[in-house]
């Protein structure tokens, strides 16, 4: 990608000095379980605790990722210890901070004028999310509640290593997806998901999951699409859009259940396969039009 020297988005913050808090356990009560607005909210224990999955994954909140009890967002006690310095690398920083405002300028557009930012938060390990506790291992996601994303970077060598989709426009490609989740929670989407979730089952459930999933998908593309620089060139380079296509591929839910359990279960489902995913951002990115990106 090619962001030059354009600007960056002031709504950021960097909390990695002050995370890597612990694991926020018990509790209950307390604005996390009180969450109860657009969420998806599917109950599941690790240990004998009731956990509360609320927010919207890049990846499959349930059992995509390795690590006890990973993709799982536990209300109850902050635990962020004291601020510190931030560990955030600066390049990353920047390049975030340029992702998000190319972001803001291209919704701002798309919806003429109506888009309100979003806040993407940069933690480290584990930090009190409105969701509950973030944990890196979850991978990236958005909070309707608090209206925020929540990345730690890390994930992006994660990216490039484990899921073998390095580049650039991979990462802007996660951003944009969650960009996605908060332009479904400003068009009310999100509420009418979990809406439709509270009245269906589980397998129904995901299925409204997996739409939620492939819409941000879509949008993704539709943002890369639409991203130009202040001379009104796209950003896009050669070579970029196939690095969102293998992230898209790498992170679809069949391919990460083959990876981690050997089995595909269909009805399990929250983000849809690798096809899926890679369809929706390149149905996005094709026509640049959001309307293509139905729900
Ligand atoms: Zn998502």
């Amino acid at each position: 990608m090619r962001f030059g020297d354009e600007r960056e988005s002031s709504n950021f913050e960097d909390v990695t000095g002050r995370s890597g808090g612990g694991f926020g356990l018990g509790g209950g009560g307390g604005n996390a379980l009180g969450c109860l607005l657009p969420m998806v909210a599917s109950r599941f224990g690790i240990g004998g605790v009731v956990v509360l999955v609320i927010g919207y994954f890049l990846l499959s909140s349930l059992g995509g990722l390795g690590g006890g009890g990973g993709g799982s967002l536990v209300p109850g006690t902050q635990q962020s210890a004291p601020a510190g310095k931030s560990t955030l690398d600066p390049n990353t920083a920047h390049f975030v901070r340029q992702v998000l405002a190319s972001t803001e300028d291209t919704w701002s557009k798309l919806l003429g004028g109506k888009y309100q930012p979003t806040t993407l938060v940069a933690y480290s390990q584990g930090y009190p999310s409105g969701c509950g506790q973030a944990q890196s291992a979850m991978g990236p996601f958005y909070c309707p509640t608090d209206g925020k994303i929540y990345l730690d970077t890390e994930f992006f060598n994660e990216l490039s290593q484990r899921f073998q989709a390095p580049g650039d426009f991979a990462q802007a490609y996660v951003i944009a997806h969650e960009v996605g989740h908060h332009v479904q929670d400003l068009e009310g989407t999100l509420e009418q998901a979990h809406n439709l979730q509270a009245r269906g089952s589980e397998a129904e459930g995901n299925a409204v999951q997996v739409k939620v999933e492939l819409q941000a998908d879509c949008y993704a593309g539709v943002w890369a699409a639409n991203a130009k620089d202040s001379q009104g060139r796209s950003v896009m380079e050669p070579g970029d859009f196939e690095e969102g296509l293998r992230a898209a591929e790498a992170i679809g839910d069949d391919t990460l259940q083959k990876q981690s359990q050997g089995v595909v279960v269909p009805d399990s489902f929250t983000h849809g396969t690798s096809a899926q995913r890679m369809e929706a951002l390149q149905r996005g990115y094709k026509s640049g039009n959001p309307s293509v990106c139905k729900f």
